[in-house]
């Protein structure tokens, strides 16, 4: 859906602005919506030009509540999977007092099996609901202060060297990259990004090695060109082996794919020094709280980060960014026609709106 369509169905919710109050009766309206990607994006995982993310409006009592989900195929999720997953509590969510929202989201996490990036859509947009109910932004509400955001990364997907150092031109204004690895041009990447920054830089090797000696040979070249931690370095399921690869390396391991509910963390640690959290894996701003809260109490470092995603998925997690070590929420920079406004980087700072709820303004 383009920018004007999606508009049109936004303005066609009662209740949805000035578009139209047509009635008091609470309204939900869950569609899938086309972020075309400025550059071809690559991981380990993928290769694409657009992704389909599944965007919410909840409205009642005039105000309207924006989630998003950015679906994971690694969970067996797609755009269509989501929105068939929202409609599936379509009346719980109707006739419930969204102030409930923790109990509403019990019970949504009770009824759908998966389906995280839809559950996420529903928890963001009650969560920017109850935001603007209560007039606090978002981070207000966790009693968190917006001065204290980490620097964002900008994410560098895997390419040719030459488009590598083009992307790398391009992310000037950012101070700290995140450099996609785990295939078997790892070395040139890095090489090319070299040759035009001397920036810090994160890698994320997103499973891509299978091999505990490779893994350790290749983070501990990495060490020597100034990079500060890899991420997920061997498949999620090889914890004894990342456990292994931990005790003889310097860098700092964090975990991505390996961990997506709080309940994943207590057995990372020791393999992992740090866990990264994305609401499109935890089901949400509630879950991802609770996630970050879990790592510190044991110890490990935490990191937000994110799908490709338009503004409203991205703004919801930076609002609890104030709370992390880390963050990479590039998602929305990555996109040509984001729909919303929220969440700005300055210099890679990351600057929270400061209106209520989530704070989005069309984009
Ligand atoms: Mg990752």
């Amino acid at each position: 859906m383009n920018r004007r369509a999606f508009f049109k169905f936004a303005g066609a919710i009662p209740g949805a602005g000035a578009m139209g109050q047509v009635g008091n009766a609470p309204r939900l309206e869950a569609k899938v919506v086309r972020l075309n990607l400025v550059h071809t994006w690559t991981t380990t995982m993928s290769a694409s030009q657009y992704r389909d993310t599944l965007h919410v409006a909840y409205a009642r009592d005039g105000i309207t509540g924006r989630g998003e989900g950015a679906p994971i195929a690694r969970y067996h999720e797609d755009a269509e999977s989501a929105r068939k997953a929202v409609e599936s509590v379509r009346e719980l969510l109707l006739s419930a007092d969204p102030m409930r929202f923790a109990k509403i989201m019990a019970e949504v996490f009770r009824r759908v099996p998966g389906e995280w990036a839809g559950k996420a859509s529903i928890d963001i947009a009650l969560m920017d609901w109850v935001g603007q109910r209560l007039g606090v932004p978002l981070y207000g509400y966790f009693g968190l202060d917006p001065r204290d955001t980490p620097l964002t990364t900008f994410s560098i997907g895997i390419d040719t060297p030459e488009i590598t150092r083009q992307k790398t031109r391009e992310a000037a204004e950012y101070p700290i990259l995140k450099v996609k690895v785990g295939l078997s041009t790892d070395e040139a990447t890095i090489e090319a990004v070299r040759s035009e920054t001397k920036k810090p830089l994160r890698v994320d090797a997103n499973e891509g090695w299978k091999d505990k000696e490779e893994a350790v040979r290749k983070i501990n070249w990495l060490e020597t060109q100034g990079v500060e931690f890899i991420e997920q370095p061997m498949p999620a399921e090889m914890i004894e082996e990342t456990r292994w690869v931990r005790a003889r390396v310097h860098m700092p391991i964090i975990a991505d794919e390996a961990c997506q509910r709080a309940s994943d963390i207590p057995k990372l640690k020791d393999a992992f020094d740090g866990v990264n959290i994305k609401l499109d894996k935890s089901g949400g701003v509630l879950e991802a709280y609770r996630m970050i809260q879990a790592a510190k109490a044991l110890g490990m470092r935490t990191m937000l980060g994110c799908m490709v995603s338009s503004s409203v998925s991205i703004t919801a997690a930076a609002h609890l960014s104030p709370l992390v070590d880390y963050a990479d929420l590039d998602g929305n920079l990555l996109i040509a026609n984001d729909p919303f406004r929220g969440v700005r980087v300055e210099k890679g700072k990351l600057i929270l709106p400061d209106k209520p709820g989530l704070g989005l303004t069309a984009g």
